[in-house]
């Protein structure tokens, strides 16, 4: 959960997950879409998907005993290089290393690193760095987290407390005066602006609701037409029902959601349903789609 997300975001969603999901076990056995619904909100919903797989394989290949290496560790779907570090070295004390954006940002200082910063494997080099200073001999848990802990409060993007700073005479970057240049970030995309329309098509009391396909941002949870299905023809005025602003990656999207009538309720596709605003709410829904529910509540009920 902790990943792109910060922690005060997390907790209220950790603690209603592992009260409904108390072990492995409980997690491999239930439905996509209770695990879905559980994350409804939380943005990034492949790690909900991954964590639901990493459950299954824990417990098909691992007696549901949780792999403590960091190589079995990255069998699992969803675990990376950082996320195998941190679990090894903060749940088993194993000295593996880890590096994310603040202890990335602290060993670049550090060591004076002016090559630009992917966050990918071109950042080999201070993954290096990273595994040549982990203790060997206990304590790399809390080594890691000091490292990122120092990076989030002191060794800060902008304004680092240098003379403060514990590692300041070993700092390259504060040695040499051009903390401000370093780390090298490159410049991000500037966010793309989409407008689009999203249908909610009526038919007597039950709305039309779609589930995100593979591919699509959102997979697998529910969110109203984009548009008029095919095969399905609708009747009567159009009406507008409002606008609704949301970011998706790196998209600023602005949606304007119409209504219509159905003339008749043709079959669905299995991947479509015709449903109450009551049964939607059970429905894992997709941030704009429970935007559009509540819209649509306002004008039908
Ligand atoms: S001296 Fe400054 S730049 Fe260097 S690690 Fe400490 S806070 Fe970061």
């Amino acid at each position: 959960m902790l990943q792109q997300t910060q922690v005060e975001r997390v907790k209220d969603y950790f603690h209603r997950f592992v009260t409904k999901f108390p072990s492995v076990f409980d997690l491999a056995e239930a439905d996509e879409a209770v695990v879905l619904k559980y994350w409804e909100g939380l943005g990034y919903y492949r790690r909900a998907r991954q964590l639901h797989a990493a459950a299954k394989l824990i417990v098909s290949d691992h007696e549901g005993i949780f792999p403590h290496d960091a190589c079995a560790l990255r069998q699992l779907p969803g675990v990376g290089r950082y996320t195998a570090g941190a679990i090894s070295s903060i749940s088993f004390d194993l000295p593996e290393p880890i590096l994310e954006a603040n202890s990335r940002r602290v060993l670049a200082r550090l060591t004076h690193y002016g090559r630009p910063l992917s966050g990918n494997k071109d950042d080999q080099p201070l993954w290096d760095i990273a595994a040549a200073i982990v203790p060997r001999d206990g304590g790399a848990g809390a080594f890691n987290q000091a490292l990122m802990d120092l990076g989030s409060i002191v060794c800060t993007p902008v304004s680092p407390c240098c003379e403060t700073c514990p590692l300041a005479e070993h700092c390259e970057a504060y040695q040499r005066g051009s903390v401000d240049q370093i780390p090298n970030v490159p410049t991000r995309k500037s966010s793309k602006k989409i407008n689009e329309k999203a249908y909610v098509l009526v038919h007597k009391g039950k709305l039309l609701v779609v589930r995100r396909q593979p591919g699509e941002w959102w997979e697998g949870l529910w969110d109203f037409p984009r548009g008029i299905p095919d095969r399905m023809t609708a009747c009567g005025r159009q009406r507008r029902l409002g606008v609704i602003d949301y970011s998706v990656t790196n998209h600023k999207v602005t949606c304007q959601i119409l209504s219509k009538m159905a003339s008749q309720r043709p079959a669905v596709r299995r991947h479509q349903r015709w449903l109450s605003p009551l049964e939607i709410q059970k429905l894992p829904m997709t941030s704009p789609g429970r935007k559009i529910a509540l819209l649509a509540e306002k004008h039908f009920s």
